[in-house]
């Protein structure tokens, strides 16, 4: 299904079309608990924000809490377009992030920075850390090779682990918007060579489509001896 994550129990990043689908196939993490929403841009494959009108009253009695929405001001833009066509009014609350500026964010410290991923709206990457302190974790979707500016920022950061998109797969797909294997590998180096990621560790991959041209295990056999791991829907990690 089409990528999002869930940190930290109460923490969600991004609510893809698939956002019905994925509590059906995961009742054991439950949309009706999420507390917090992060966006990270507003391409559709990330986006669905009239899913957010079945978080009003007639639809989740069982809340009591508005959702609080982490995001850019695209996405704030287009939620309320959107909310005029809603059934009833939801609960939300919306905060713009900037850039390079830490959050807390519910059990987490987050810190968005700036993805290269589309020229025609700001679109954010993730640092995630426990709120009692310790390493940040990389959240990387959607984006291509990271500015000059955001590899400075990151060489001051130090992570514990990373899952970075992988669209591109081992297509030679000139769009300098999303990553392939050789490039998640040439991050990660990059990472590796700034001293804000440890050698060994954790780093996962995802964001796949038939445009990436290789099914899971294919990937997989090519990722697994440069040290990165293929993600999969339901893959829940501990960091
Ligand atoms: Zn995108
Ligand atoms: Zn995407």
């Amino acid at each position: 299904m089409r990528t999002s994550a869930l940190a930290g129990g109460l923490v969600r990043i991004d609510l893809p079309p698939d956002t019905l689908a994925q509590t059906h196939r995961y009742p054991e993490q439950p949309l009706a608990e999420i507390e917090h929403l992060l966006f990270t841009h507003s391409h559709d494959d990330h986006f669905a924000p009239r899913e957010l009108q079945y978080l009003s009253p007639n639809f989740a009695p069982q809340r009591t809490k508005p959702l609080q929405i982490w995001l850019t001001e695209e996405c704030r833009d287009r939620i309320c377009a959107e909310s005029r066509r809603f059934f009833e009014k939801a609960p939300l609350k919306m905060r713009i992030v900037e850039p390079e500026r830490t959050y807390r964010v519910g059990p987490l410290w987050v810190t968005p920075f700036a993805a290269n991923h589309s020229p025609s709206e700001r679109c954010l990457n993730f640092l995630l850390a426990d709120v009692m302190g310790g390493e940040e974790f990389l959240y990387g979707s959607d984006t291509g090779w990271y500015t000059g500016t955001t590899w400075d920022f990151l060489a001051t950061r130090r992570l514990r682990g990373a899952v970075m998109e992988c669209g591109k797969g081992i297509s030679e797909n000139p769009y300098a918007g999303h990553l392939s294997l050789s490039e998640c590998a040439a991050v990660k180096t990059r990472l590796h060579q700034s001293g804000s990621l440890p050698a060994n560790a954790p780093f996962f991959l995802t964001h796949f489509s038939h445009t990436g041209l290789l099914l899971h295990d294919a990937l997989t056999e090519r990722a697994a001896p440069l040290g990165m791991t293929v993600a999969h829907d339901g893959l829940e990690v501990e960091v």
